[in-house]
């Protein structure tokens, strides 16, 4: 039995999407967007600690959107804009220094040519304490550079696990939880994919986190 954590959802299998069985048949949501969903509330960041929670989300999903609005004051970006999105790229957001709660993006960094850039400008518009929630392809442990876009999918590296880290505390964070890819439930029911969520905390007061 499969059961969508987004949209509660179940039904006898996943809908197939690139061959696999991945897609949820009512929200459309796949692994990563699910559990990108429950490090958000298992982290407590969903609901959100306090009111107004200022979130930038880059590149959202369908599934998470609606539940992302209703929740947060949240706004979208992308680097090409339609309908309420944004136009704004990661190396370069549109917000004052220390303006957002949370920035949200999955599978967003391995596409961009300067990460670290992207890293230091998210830690640049996060309020003492922000956080940010990321997922990218990970495997192994070290991260490797491929120095162009590779096709098919115009990934710049395969990130590894404490090469992610890394790049997100030598970027300005002070703390990051990774959650996942053994989340201690049944992943036969729940299919919450291999990559790992990153939390990321930039420096706030003392227990100003949690
Ligand atoms: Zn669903």
């Amino acid at each position: 039995m499969a059961e969508c954590i987004i949209c509660g959802w179940t039904g006898p299998q996943w809908g197939s999407f690139k061959s696999r069985p991945a897609r949820c048949i009512r929200c459309g949501s796949l692994e990563r967007q699910r559990a990108l969903f429950l490090a958000l509330v298992t982290e407590g960041l969903y609901p959100p600690p306090h009111d107004p929670w200022i979130c930038v989300s880059v590149a959202l999903e369908k599934c998470l959107s609606q539940r992302f609005y209703k929740t947060y004051f949240n706004q979208s970006i992308d680097i090409s804009a339609r309908g309420v999105v944004r136009k704004a790229s990661l190396v370069n957001l549109p917000y004052r220094d220390a303006s957002l709660d949370m920035i949200v993006h999955s599978h967003v960094l391995e596409h961009i040519r300067d990460d670290k850039a992207a890293v230091s400008e998210a830690v640049r518009v996060l309020k003492n304490g922000g956080v940010m929630v990321s997922i990218v392809p990970c495997r192994g442990d070290e991260t490797e550079e491929v120095g162009y876009a590779k096709p098919p999918h115009g990934h710049w590296r395969q990130y590894g696990r404490s090469g992610y880290i890394k790049l997100l505390m030598d970027g300005g964070f002070q703390r990051v939880t990774p959650y996942g890819p053994d989340w201690g439930c049944d992943m036969s029911k729940f299919n919450l994919g291999k990559d790992p969520v990153f939390i990321s905390y930039k420096q706030g007061e003392e227990g100003a986190n949690r």
